[in-house]
């Protein structure tokens, strides 16, 4: 008998979008040898490791290869050393107390919210809003919760939260019953940040609903507006019922060096068979001690430098790099009457395309005519058809020079 394949890989969309996109670049690039194409899709940073880190970095390298400070194995959950400094600088000046055993550290929000889904039953029914950070959706999939793909797109075990034009990118409550729902906010792609009051009513719904929020704050660091939320647990009752996942990637360049954490409160509960509440946190600790050896010594020792002085400082003149540019992408393309969202408190901008171009069109178009690549929303679900992505994580030089050819557009 020929070995079996776990199936639901094959409902997988072929192409992962960033694939195709970078098969056309090539494919334009080897038409357009001359063209001097500007990434602007690119989700990932480029400004380098803050100097404070790098120095803590080599000098627990340098512990490691001496034997009287050499370490093996750190615990699966990570060192309190950093969840230490996660919690006296991330939650407690917000007025949020966590015990250190709430906080485990990884190797990246990415794996976290997508392994997080083992902890939860087959059966539980996912939200998602539409456009989305693929993970959530590929990995419920893979775990058999999403069933085949329906001709408009969507998987048709998923319940998807449109996030368009007409509700202003803020996704309604569910109308079907759901069981956990996957937020992101400041969001990717779309940019946008919900306020207090608009978090608040998901905390609420969960609450009442005996739902569980996913929460994902990679891009908490690009806040710029003080009624954002940072943390879900800043609304009063989201410990019982929200986990957050937080990542040093995009606040501190750790793209490259992977840290990150999740924070499940001891206060959430799911359910067995049987009705009785089951604490969530001893179950992802189990998840973790079992699947996972922990992060890296001397890159939780840079972690911990990132929330030194001059480890801040140095991060916000990055985020204030990038911030800087997004200022510019926002006014260039409402200067030439293009509809955006974000880029106030994210490094993202969201597109309208214009003249009702589908995301692909405009792709194609910004390659042809101006060189610029970015990420057509479609890409990200079916209601991120007719947007597209720009990043602010190119050069200031680069960005300038991406949004002066756009603006010689006409569209
Ligand atoms: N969550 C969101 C919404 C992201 O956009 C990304 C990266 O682009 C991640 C998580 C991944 O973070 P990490 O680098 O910590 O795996």
């Amino acid at each position: 008998m020929a070995v079996k394949i776990n199936e639901n890989y094959l409902l997988l969309k072929s192409s992962y979008i960033f694939a195709e996109i970078a098969h056309r670049v090539d494919k334009y690039q080897n038409e357009h040898p001359d063209a001097d194409v500007i990434r602007m899709g690119i989700g990932d940073v480029t400004r380098p490791l803050p100097k404070a880190v790098v120095n803590e970095f080599k000098n627990a390298v340098d512990e490691m290869g001496q034997a009287d400070t050499f370490r093996g194995y750190g615990p699966e959950q990570g060192y309190d050393f950093l969840i230490e400094e996660i919690i006296k600088n991330d939650y407690a000046p917000r007025g949020i107390q966590l015990d250190n055993d709430e906080v485990f550290i990884s190797d990246g929000a990415k794996c976290d919210t997508g392994n997080i889904q083992e902890i939860f039953g087959l059966d539980n029914v996912i939200a998602i809003t539409d456009p989305v950070y693929p993970v959530y959706v590929e990995t419920n999939i893979m775990a058999g919760r999403g069933g085949p793909m329906g001709e408009d797109g969507k998987y048709q075990g998923l319940v998807y939260l449109p996030c368009t034009e007409e509700n202003d990118l803020v996704p309604a409550l569910p109308q079907e019953d759901v069981d956990l729902i996957y937020l992101c906010f400041p969001n990717n792609p779309t940019g946008t940040a919900l306020t207090k009051e608009q978090l608040a009513k998901w905390v609420n719904y969960a609450r009442e609903n005996d739902a569980i929020i996913l929460f994902d704050a990679a891009y908490e660091a690009y806040i710029r507006e003080d009624n954002i939320p940072h943390s879900i647990y800043e609304i009063e009752g989201a410990k019982e019922v929200a986990i957050e996942f937080r990542s040093f990637s995009k606040n501190a360049g750790f793209t490259g060096t992977r840290c990150a954490y999740t924070v499940v409160p001891k206060e959430l509960m799911g359910y067995d068979g049987e009705g009785n509440p089951q604490a969530l946190n001893p179950l992802w600790n189990r998840r973790q001690t079992t699947k996972f050896n922990g992060v890296s010594y001397p890159i939780q020792v840079a972690a911990k430098a990132v929330y030194s002085p001059e480890g801040q400082k140095e991060i916000k003149e990055s985020i204030d790099y990038y911030m800087k540019n997004a200022e510019i992408i926002r006014e260039s393309l409402t200067n030439i009457g293009l509809k955006i969202y974000g880029g106030v408190n994210s490094p993202y901008i969201w597109v309208k395309t214009p003249n009702g171009m589908d995301s692909w069109e405009f792709f194609d178009t910004l390659l042809d005519k101006a060189h610029v690549v970015g990420t057509p929303g479609v890409g990200f679900g079916p209601s991120g058809e007719g947007y597209f992505r720009l990043t602010a994580f190119n050069t200031l030089e680069n960005t300038k020079e991406a949004m002066s050819r756009i603006s010689k557009l006409s569209f």
